[in-house]
């Protein structure tokens, strides 16, 4: 598709790389076959073509919509077009630059606008966590669809003590210590019993997804350069990776890179910093493989979803189900396992409705394999789908963590050294 750039876009960096993007689109539509909300909605607008087909509208200089922005908003940013698309459209990348220009252009109704002001503060800000603790103090007495919202009160455990010469940092994250404080305190847990310390560095915060999924952009750059300064003495100090166990901030990290790309002062440290991101499924089967104890024993029947953002975002398919089917599991096979689950970072706020039928459609996938646990990767999902499910919906680490204590694993280096 040949696009011929408004004039306001036509000396741009971004603008030109936008036309490049929609060059590479030959309208072919099989991406539409794997786009959740062009399954949920069937309206081609609400697929991918048809989304890059109004951005290119815009990006000549039309003035976009409502209408525009609805179809754009409506989009998960799952990425599950990309895996499928022949043509290698960057289709992520090209909706970050496409959602700020229509912002700028599209007055949101005052509700919508409130709603996101709401949330940018609600979730980044200090009262996060006494607020989230007062509604699970109130739990019972919600409405079950606000009680579904707020996951129960869950207890970390102890954070390790030891001091290891192999280091290497965590991101802790926004909303997760809160929200699900035991996934990081595992993380924490299992590292120490294969000889790795990490480190929290209490100056890094939100990786920024969040802000630039709720049209503020300049909020999440802000956030990553806060987060590279904090972690740059730390990795000069020799801390070897960045773990990072909500997929959704590790492919937000790995992006890095690009979104600060055209900054002189960051561009270089946040190429560094997106290569070193790891999440831990890419660092664990090599350190476990060393160690006796690791295999061997039956675990429970498990279903492992796979985040949108571990699978389409960072590429990372069939390393966790392999890990945990080494370590005893019986990993159960379920249809549409690359569909999104509707959780998508922000969306189950925005878009509720959508997330809701797709969290359904999920859901209905999952439970007729008869999983007893359903194990994922990212606090978004896990939060999204225990919500509307019995059976316990877990990260895959915390997991790990249980079998690991009840097996006394021996504590020591492992095998591999990560460079
Ligand atoms: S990112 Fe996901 S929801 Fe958005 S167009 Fe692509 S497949 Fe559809
Ligand atoms: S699969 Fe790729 S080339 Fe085909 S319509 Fe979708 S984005 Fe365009």
């Amino acid at each position: 598709m040949q696009t011929q750039l408004a004039d306001f876009l036509e000396d741009t960096p971004a603008g030109r790389e936008a036309a490049a993007i929609v060059g590479n689109c030959v309208h072919c539509g099989f991406c539409t076959a794997t786009c959740p909300t062009y399954q949920l909605l069937g309206d081609e607008l609400d697929g991918p073509r048809g989304r890059i087909y109004l951005i290119k509208q815009v990006l000549e200089g039309a003035t976009p919509t409502a209408a525009t922005q609805l179809h754009l908003d409506r989009c998960l940013g799952c990425l599950g077009c990309e895996t499928t698309c022949p043509s290698g459209v960057q289709y992520g990348r090209l909706l970050d630059i496409a959602r700020p220009l229509v912002a700028q252009r599209v007055q949101r109704p005052a509700t919508q606008s409130l709603l996101r002001r709401t949330l940018r503060a609600g979730l980044l800000g200090r009262a996060f966590a006494p607020a989230l603790r007062l509604a699970q103090a109130l739990r019972p007495l919600l409405p079950a669809t606000l009680r579904e919202q707020v996951p129960a009160t869950q207890d970390s455990g102890a954070w390790p003590t030891r001091v290891h010469p192999r280091r290497m940092l965590l991101l802790a994250g926004c909303v997760q210590p809160a929200m699900l404080p035991n996934i990081d305190a595992a993380t924490a847990r299992v590292f120490d019993a294969l000889g790795i310390q990490l480190v929290v560095e209490p100056r890094a915060g939100c990786c920024g997804a969040l802000p630039r999924h709720l049209d503020d952009p300049d909020g999440a750059l802000n956030m990553a350069r806060r987060n590279i300064d904090a972690w740059w003495p730390q990795l000069e100090a020799g801390c070897e990776a960045i773990v990072v166990n909500a997929s959704g901030c590790g492919a937000h990290v790995a992006e890095y890179s690009w979104l600060l790309r055209h900054d002189a002062a960051y561009a270089h440290r946040a190429e560094r910093v997106s290569a070193l991101a790891r999440d831990p499924c890419e660092l664990l089967p090599g350190l476990l493989a060393g160690h006796r104890g690791a295999a061997g024993r039956r675990g429970p029947r498990v279903a492992f979803h796979p985040p949108c953002s571990l699978q389409h975002g960072r590429k990372i398919r069939g390393v966790v189900e392999s890990m945990l089917a080494t370590l005893g599991c019986e990993v159960l096979p379920f249809a549409e396992a690359h569909l999104c689950c509707g959780a998508a970072g922000s969306y189950s706020l925005t878009q509720p409705a959508i997330a809701r039928a797709l969290r359904e459609r999920k859901l209905g996938h999952l439970e007729r394999v008869e999983p007893e646990l359903i194990l994922s990767a990212n606090v978004g999902c896990i939060a999204h789908l225990q919500g509307g499910t019995t059976v316990p919906v877990m990260h895959w680490i915390e997991w790990l963590d249980q079998r690991l204590a009840a097996d006394a694993f021996p504590s020591g280096p492992g095998p591999d050294t990560f460079a």
